[in-house]
């Protein structure tokens, strides 16, 4: 079997195997070879849009990490990458993205396969992707050290960057392919050579992208893929001794074990984790585009966005009027298949995902927030199986809910009063995340003040989840540590040396510290 997903550029590489039961069978990708999982064990995977198991993903333990990881470093060290210059490593990078772009439509159809996404952002998504390899294969040669006028007599100093080692990118299932490209992008562009994990809910586009890689001419062992459960195999690999770096996107609880481990053997990490953003709007707003931003914020891809806007802070004067603007703008919004043009509204990608959303549902209910639209499974016909579910709102909320200070990760918003700005700003900040935030004013003295007074990592004035490759991406908090994006991002994945060379012939006298 090559695959299910026939690429328009090259199908000659084999991604799967069938199962027994005929189905397609994703097995890791390592040392530039699909390898089947050492215990010879598979999970399913199925589609969100049908509840159908599609394909099976090898279940990966200990023993395939170690091969990843020892083939991951002797890709470090070996000449056809470490000899590489910067520039050819660039180059090598543009070809991938050119390899993206030519391909992205084909890259949005399994993505969408695996987590049930719109068509129309994927593609979107996939398109933009390109640009992460195009910008950092580009400033692979542009990363400089300096000479340093010290106050020494007699050396010369100087810095200069160099790649870390093995990176492991662990990735959560909400956007897979641009949240690993925002890790490997930067990681290969500085000279690494990386391990990827993949979500257990959506590892299929990863294994089928690797032959973009492959097809790009990255040396065998520089771009690994294990697969499995990150309660099974992910301590095997964020405590590898070869792994000398941690790049993780996913939930506050997992990314606080894996700094904890981390930390043992003084891994260098960077944890884009969960937020609960405030999107704030002042009674001088454009309320028809503050409307589309509340939406955007919370129902655009049903919620299941790290930088979702699930705090609606409304000041009090337009409060009841805003509320009936929003209620109105979602009536006869479309549900349907991710793959028509016309779907507004995908289905959630996993049945965990939707218990927890029902869960925190029936939470908001018991702590007494007022339900004003939504709060059930949406029911769309000839999706009998599909984890479709309403935009949901409760107004009545207080800061101190759960529903207002947990992370739901699913379409439901909470709608909290305030009086002023000052009001605004306390009850934005008092929470343990600081990821986003959203402001929307016409006075942009304002506008500036809160983006200077609200603690998160992006702060959008009267719009909402604009970001860029160019950007620096991270949260404040419990939202993470560390940035993905832009220059700051780059130099994550560097370390820094500093050079002395003596100019002095004579050496002076070794028992006194120069
Ligand atoms: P998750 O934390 O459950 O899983 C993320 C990844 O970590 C998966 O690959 C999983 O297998 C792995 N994992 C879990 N436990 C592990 C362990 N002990 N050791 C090693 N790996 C382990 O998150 P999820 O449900 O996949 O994703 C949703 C979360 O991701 C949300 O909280 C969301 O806010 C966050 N997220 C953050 C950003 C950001 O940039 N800040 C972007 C997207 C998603």
């Amino acid at each position: 079997m090559t695959s299910p997903f026939p690429t328009p550029v090259n199908d000659t590489i084999e991604t799967t195997a069938a199962g027994p039961d005929g189905r397609p069978r994703y097995s890791h990708y390592i040392d530039g070879a699909f390898v089947p999982p050492a215990g010879g064990q598979y999970f399913d995977s199925s589609d969100p849009v049908t509840g159908e198991v599609w394909a099976e993903i090898a279940r990966g333990q200990a023993e395939d990490v170690d091969a990843a990881c020892e083939a991951a470093h002797r890709a470090f060290e070996a000449p056809e990458w470490r000899g590489l210059s910067a520039s050819a490593r660039g180059r090598l990078m543009r070809r991938l993205g050119d390899l993206i772009l030519e391909n992205a439509d084909w890259l949005a159809a399994v993505e969408m396969k695996d987590n049930g996404k719109l068509i129309a952002e994927l593609g979107n998504q996939m398109r933009y992707m390109a640009n992460y390899y195009y910008y950092y294969g580009g400033l692979a040669d542009k990363i400089e050290g300096a000479t340093i006028p010290t106050d020494k007599p007699g050396v010369f100093n100087f810095t200069r960057y160099e790649p870390i080692g093995v990176v492991a990118c662990i990735m959560p299932w909400n956007s897979p392919l641009p949240l690993t490209s925002l890790k490997l992008a930067p990681a290969l562009a500085a000279g690494n050579t990386v391990v990827l994990k993949p979500s257990e809910f959506t590892s299929a586009s990863l294994l089928e992208f690797v032959k973009l890689v492959e097809l790009a001419g990255f040396p065998k062992g520089v771009v690994n893929v294990v697969t499995g459960f990150g309660h099974e195999m992910g301590n095997a690999l964020v405590s590898h001794k070869l792994v000398e770096r941690i790049a993780f996107t996913g939930g506050p609880e997992a990314g606080r074990i894996i700094n904890e481990q981390a930390a043992r053997s003084m891994k260098r990490v960077t944890m884009e984790l969960g937020g609960k953003s405030p999107n704030i709007i002042f009674e001088d707003a454009d309320l028809d585009q503050a409307v589309k931003g509340a939406v955007a914020g919370i129902f655009a891809a049903s919620g299941q966005t790290c930088v979702a806007g699930s705090r609606l802070l409304l000041q009090r004067s337009i409060h009841d009027a805003f509320l009936d603007r929003l209620v109105d703008f979602l009536k006869g919004i479309r549900f349907g298949h991710p793959n028509d043009p016309e779907t507004q509204i995908a289905p959630i990608s996993t049945v965990p995902q939707m218990e927890k959303i029902e869960a925190y549902v029936r939470i908001a209910q018991e702590e007494g927030a007022r339900l004003v639209r939504g709060g059930r499974r949406a029911e769309v016909p000839g999706y009998p199986n599909g984890l479709f579910y309403e935009p949901t709102i409760f107004a009545d909320v207080t800061n101190d809910m759960r529903i207002a200070q947990e992370e739901v990760f699913g379409p439901v918003l909470s709608v909290i009063p305030f009086e002023d700005e000052d009001d605004a700003v306390r009850i934005a900040n008092d929470i343990d995340f600081g990821l986003a935030a959203g402001i929307w004013t016409r006075d942009l003295a304002r506008g500036v003040r809160m983006t200077e007074r609200v603690r998160a990592g992006t702060i959008w004035v009267n719009n909402y989840r604009s970001t860029s490759t160019t950007s620096p991406f991270g949260g404040f908090k419990m939202s993470g540590t560390g940035r993905e994006g832009g220059i700051p991002g780059m130099m994550e994945y560097l370390e820094l040396k500093s050079v002395w060379i003596s100019t002095d012939v004579e050496i002076p006298n070794p028992f006194i510290r120069r």
